[in-house]
């Protein structure tokens, strides 16, 4: 999603604000003086790590624009590591709305059209956290590689103390996923995200 969009959602966007520990008036969906503070604040913390961990190309840029800053930084090294071993990786999905989610829930299923690409409702997904993001893997002259072997060693890569990397899940295998590595369920985030009780400061591993 682009930071337009993410934006649209004022509601959605206060809570990850909040969650960033910069947002502490009402969740209330509207776009006022502190909500103003707030996204300017995110946006200075994320052109600094962006100094920091350098920048990457425009679709990567977008998705990573909708990340906690948490993981932006996360996301930033993951892709890095990739490019180091001379893959061609982006990152091609960050975080999702609930309504967003909702309309990747209806591919292929309620009579339209396939296939099915996720599981997960809105606020059922770790994508609608702030908290993973999705790469791809490119050929050099720009095609997309839909699967192979390469996804293995991006995921060697990219994986770390504080990624985790879906490839090395046993009940549902996802090589393009990677998220922080987080102490609680996505049942659990859902729930303190939308109380505004969710800190991503809390979700490091010490
Ligand atoms: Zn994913």
């Amino acid at each position: 999603m682009s930071f337009k969009l993410f934006t649209s959602d004022i509601l959605f966007f206060q809570r990850v604000l909040r969650a960033e520990g910069l947002y502490l008036g009402k969740l209330d969906g509207d776009w006022g003086p502190k909500t103003e503070k707030a996204v300017n604040q995110f946006l200075e913390k994320s052109d600094q790590i962006k100094h920091q961990f350098g920048m990457f190309d425009v679709r990567t840029e977008a998705c990573i624009a909708t990340l906690a800053t948490l993981a932006q930084q996360q996301a930033r090294i993951c892709i890095r590591h990739m490019l180091d071993r001379g893959l061609i990786a982006r990152i091609i999905s960050g975080t999702r709305t609930y309504e967003e989610q909702n309309i990747l829930y209806r591919k292929g299923r309620f009579s339209n059209p396939g296939p099915r690409v996720t599981n997960a409702r809105g606020g059922e997904s770790n994508h609608n956290f702030g908290v993973a993001w999705d790469i791809g893997l490119f050929t050099a002259t720009g095609g997309y590689l839909a699967d192979g072997i390469q996804y293995t060693q991006a995921g060697q890569a990219g994986k770390s103390a504080q990624t985790e990397w879906g490839g090395e899940w046993t009940k549902f295998v996802d090589k393009p996923h990677y998220q922080l590595r987080l102490p609680l369920p996505v049942s659990e985030l859902r729930k303190r995200f939308e109380e505004g009780s969710l800190h991503y400061q809390d979700l490091l591993r010490r």
